[in-house]
């Protein structure tokens, strides 16, 4: 349904007949962590993410995993090896 508060016009789910279902009946606006992310709307009412109504709670956690300005550093895990293996392999010569 589209949203008829602060981002209005543009499409919600949390748009409901009787209004705004989301927490205070309204979205909360971007924070600082957000500049640069190419899903701020700016609207009459002020800037607002397009796809998350409450942006202070996606930096919560870390990296808000909507942005579009900075990616999650993916750790890859430490490969256990297997000396026997190993020893087999190089003896190989791979
Ligand atoms: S997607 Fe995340 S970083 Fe981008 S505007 Fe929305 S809350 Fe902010």
């Amino acid at each position: 349904m589209q949203c008829t508060t602060n981002r209005a016009g543009h499409d919600c789910t949390f748009m409901g007949k009787d209004g705004c279902t989301f927490l205070g009946g309204a979205c909360f606006e971007v924070v600082e962590k957000c500049e640069g992310c190419s899903r701020i709307v700016t609207t009459d009412a002020g800037r607002f993410c397009g796809v998350y109504p409450h942006p202070e709670m996606k930096w919560k956690r870390g990296i808000c995993n909507f942005a579009t300005h900075v990616k999650k550093e993916i750790k890859k895990a430490d490969q256990k090896i297997n000396p026997l293996k190993a020893a087999k392999r190089a003896s190989r010569g791979r």
